[in-house]
């Protein structure tokens, strides 16, 4: 029973009306809201601030802090407009207990005019220290009339997420109408008494009027934070929310029917002893496991974790043996066309023997080559089909899909993992499902993500790796580092050479790589450098990663298109230039590149100095261990709350409140209460999937 397949609530409550019942909000305001994700009122009291600002106490001069945003108010004193660098207006004000300046660069000549010796002035802004004492730049300002009091808040000021064309006064506004509906019409408590007991969190309804607006002995930093019970509170809903819809998923997963694949055991024995190397124990527990759940007659849904190295692409291989020893297609989908043509290339080396030819299929493929690719895969001639992120494309219409293999799940949603499967949708059942990751995440994380999912993990490195050992050096020290590669590759070995990410932008990316390209050139005249980046055309990328491959080029000046899965095994040196911006699970990737091979491996991360505390934290991490899942508990501790970032490359659903990082400790709860609603109280968990993740195309709609 999935809980998505319910309708969405019916009510024509308030609560539940569009936007635009509310005052002030026409069709043109109620688009840039839904921008924020904002459709329903209900909605506006689910959009908490990002942070609140104090105006509810007016802080003397004496007392104010640099640092900090206050309110205050005095008398001017002296306004004079200076030109030291720059044209600005000085304002200074006293109290009586201390002076505090504005500061503006911008100002009209009126605008000046007003500060008279006398004028008392309201003015809310930042502290900061200044050239000469205390001083605020641009603060909001209203000067008083006499015997006028500044006018003080009587609840923090929220901050809103902001969208182009609405003002935090507007979103002030909405809000303030949607807590006036939540007094008459309170959304339903969902979470069981027990529950909030247990955890000692407020009921939802205070938790709502708390976040919007907080009273004035509110703790700033514990709300910024996210750490405030009151925000624990939503998060915990919206993490009970996915959590049930996952488990759900993979409730209804159980109920559907999957062809079983009992056959092929002679098969997948002849493979398995023709490989050039015996599998690992971690391997053959981990095929054990998939063996057993291809044979059920219910669809397989299983993650293997294993850090790089480990060797999972035989394990996806053996898998799809037995899936075309059973007379069904299997289809493997990478993240990346490098990938994917690594993973046809294994595959064709390791199915030739049983005469089985991978077709393959990519986006950039010629349209001859397309359609014969897309006839093979329809008639079922294609028994073994890899590719990238076209093979669910619409065009795409499998035979007899038996199996799907997604490598890397991270870099795929929940959705697109979905839509694969749903393509071997067919009278007689659904796909078993395979999902590979080499980004290891914690526990709590895993538990998250990948609830709808049995996993397995292969906690064993193949025999004869070397741990590569991590330095990291400051920039100053890259002549050293050139003379390394020089030396690395006058013994036989090769190296890479990796590029930084510059603000996420592929274009400066490429030039980035490019220019490095250049100057390792120059520097090393006796050797051959390759160069591969984003935006090369795939053949050319081929191209390059082929002939370093072959040995034919010994370093290869690469941008971090080749984190994922490339296999050299006689490359034993990884340069990562300004290692300081990537993130620790990145490194951990690019640094797998290498180690793969008998000789010693080293990685070395250069960094630009100075090198922040966190940045220096981080990379200390990767010196002192090799273990993909140290590194990744490691980084969780280290990622500040609201870091969504590191989330978002685990292909993990975007949160409206929670923030695993942030949350992380929450989800243990969570679990026990998800199990115990869905024994006891399916009616609830339904309306607590309803009421956090019916909009917006989510998986739960599957
Ligand atoms: P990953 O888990 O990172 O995807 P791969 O599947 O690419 O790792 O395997 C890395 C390398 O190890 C490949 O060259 C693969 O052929 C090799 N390999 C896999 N299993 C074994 C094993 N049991 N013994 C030796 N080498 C292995
Ligand atoms: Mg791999």
């Amino acid at each position: 029973m999935a809980l998505a397949d319910e309708a969405m609530g019916d009510a024509a409550d308030a609560l539940h009306a569009s936007v635009t019942a509310l005052r002030g909000v026409g069709q043109a305001l109620a688009a840039k809201l839904g921008k924020l994700g904002v459709e329903r009122v209900e909605d506006l009291l689910f959009l908490l601030p990002l942070r609140y600002e104090d105006r509810t106490e007016l802080v003397r001069f004496g007392a104010l802090v640099p640092g900090t945003r206050c309110l205050a108010s005095g008398e001017v004193l002296l306004a004079e407009t200076v030109f030291r660098g720059r044209r600005s207006l000085l304002v200074r004000l006293g109290d009586g207990s201390g002076q505090l300046t504005l500061r503006f660069f911008y100002f009209s000549r009126s605008q000046a005019d007003q500060f008279r010796a006398g004028v008392r002035v309201s003015c809310f802004g930042e502290v900061r220290r200044g050239p000469g004492g205390l001083e605020m730049i641009h603060p909001e300002y209203r000067l008083l009339r006499p015997g006028e009091d500044p006018v003080r808040a009587d609840a923090l000021t929220p901050w809103y997420p902001a969208t182009e064309g609405v003002q935090q006064g507007r979103l002030r506004n909405l809000t303030d109408q949607a807590l006036r509906v939540l007094e008459r019409e309170a959304p339903e408590e969902l979470l069981p008494a027990a529950v909030l007991d247990d955890l000692g969190l407020p009921p939802l309804v205070e938790a709502i009027r708390y976040l919007h607006r907080p009273p004035p002995e509110a703790d700033i930093e514990e709300l910024r934070l996210g750490t405030h019970p009151c925000r624990q509170r939503l998060a915990f809903e919206e993490l009970l929310a996915h959590y049930l819809s996952l488990k759900s998923l993979r409730a209804a997963a159980r109920t559907e029917h999957a062809v079983p694949l009992t056959a092929g055991g002679p098969e997948l024995k002849a493979f398995i002893a023709g490989l050039p190397f015996r599998l690992t124990g971690a391997q053959q527990r981990v095929v054990g496991e998939i063996v057993g759940d291809l044979e059920e007659p219910q669809p397989m849904m299983r993650l293997i974790q294993g850090d790089v190295g480990s060797g999972k692409t035989v394990v996806a291989a053996i898998a799809a043996v037995k899936a075309i020893a059973n007379g069904v297609q299997a289809a493997v989908m990478a993240p990346t066309e490098l990938l994917a043509e690594q993973h046809l290339a294994s595959f064709s080396g390791w199915l030739a023997p049983l005469g089985i030819e991978p077709v393959w299929l990519s986006g950039s493929q010629r349209s001859g080559a397309r359609r014969a690719a897309l006839d093979a895969i329809s008639s079922g001639s294609g028994r073994l089909v890899v590719g990238t992120h076209a093979l669910f494309q619409e065009a795409v219409e499998f035979h007899r899909l038996g199996l799907v293999v997604i490598d890397e799940q991270h870099r795929f949603g929940v959705d697109q993992r979905l839509a694969l499967r749903n393509k071997g949708k067919r009278t007689d059942g659904i796909p078993h499902q395979l999902v590979m990751t080499a980004t290891p995440i914690p526990r709590t994380l895993a538990m998250a993500a990948y609830a709808d999912l049995d996993t397995s993990i292969i906690d064993e490195l193949p025999p004869g790796r070397k741990p590569v050992t991590t330095i990291a050096l400051p920039d100053s020290r890259r002549a050293d580092v050139v003379e390394r590669v020089r030396e690395a590759c006058r013994n036989g070995q090769q190296a890479y050479w990796v590029c930084p990410l510059i603000e996420e932008s592929e274009l400066l990316d490429h030039e980035a790589a490019e220019a490095s390209y250049e100057r390792l050139r120059d520097a090393l005249p006796e050797l051959n450098v390759g160069l591969v980046h984003g935006r090369m055309k795939p053949a050319q990328k081929e191209r390059g990663m082929q002939a370093f491959k072959d040995g034919t080029i010994q370093l290869l000046v690469a941008t971090t298109v080749i984190e994922v899965g490339v296999d050299v095994p006689n490359a034993s040196l990884m340069i990562v230039e300004n290692a300081e911006r990537m993130g620790l699970s990145q490194l951990h990737q690019l640094r797998g590149r290498v180690g793969r091979g008998a000789t010693e491996s080293h990685c070395v991360l250069l960094y630009r100095s100075p090198l922040g505390r966190l940045a220096k934290a981080r990379l200390g991490v990767l010196r002192d261990t090799n273990d993909g899942f140290v590194v990744a508990e490691r980084d969780l501790e280290l990622r500040g709350p609201g870091d969504l970032m590191g989330t978002r490359q685990t292909g993990l659903p975007e949160y409206r409140i929670a923030d695993l990082v942030r949350d992380a400790t929450l989800m243990p709860r969570v679990q026990i209460a998800a199990e115990k609603l869905l024994r006891n109280d399916q009616d609830r968990a339904r309306a607590i999937v309803r009421r956090w993740l019916t909009r917006a195309g989510h998986y739960t709609r599957v």
